[in-house]
């Protein structure tokens, strides 16, 4: 066993180790600290700067960087806004109306529908719009 006198906190301590620096209270500390300095470290040198150049990891061309999380090229990145789906579209440029048929009457609809080349939707509209010029 080695005496030695710890860095940190000048303690002499008892150690089995003639390398050891820190007693055995402060050794955790220094451990911590030393995670820190590292996540630290290891989080700068991953952060990409804004403006800066970087080569795409997936298809290995430069691009400028122009967002903190960018990590391909604009190629690669998916896009974040995706395009409106077609039931966000219709909700913002129609409105909805349920129409209840009676029972086995939906098949026969569509099959109409689609002998006339029309999708059910439009049908009721055109069949609507018909109705209306003649009871006007
Ligand atoms: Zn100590
Ligand atoms: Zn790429």
């Amino acid at each position: 066993m080695f005496t030695r006198k710890c860095e940190l906190c000048g303690m002499d301590f008892q150690t089995a180790s003639n390398r050891a620096k820190y007693c055995k209270y402060c050794r955790d500390k220094v451990q911590v600290q030393r995670n820190r300095a590292y996540k630290e470290k290891k989080e700068s040198g991953t952060a990409v700067k804004i403006g800066s150049e970087q080569i795409c990891p997936l298809c290995g061309k430069t691009f400028t960087v122009t967002s903190g999380s960018q990590k391909y090229c604009r190629n690669c990145t998916p896009p974040r806004k995706k395009a409106p789906s077609n039931t966000e579209y219709l909700k913002n440029h129609y409105d909805y109306i349920r129409v209840n048929v009676s029972k086995g009457e939906r098949e026969k609809i569509k099959e109409y529908a689609q002998s006339q080349g029309m999708s059910v939707n439009k049908l009721l509209l055109t069949a609507l719009k018909e109705y209306q010029e003649h009871h006007k």
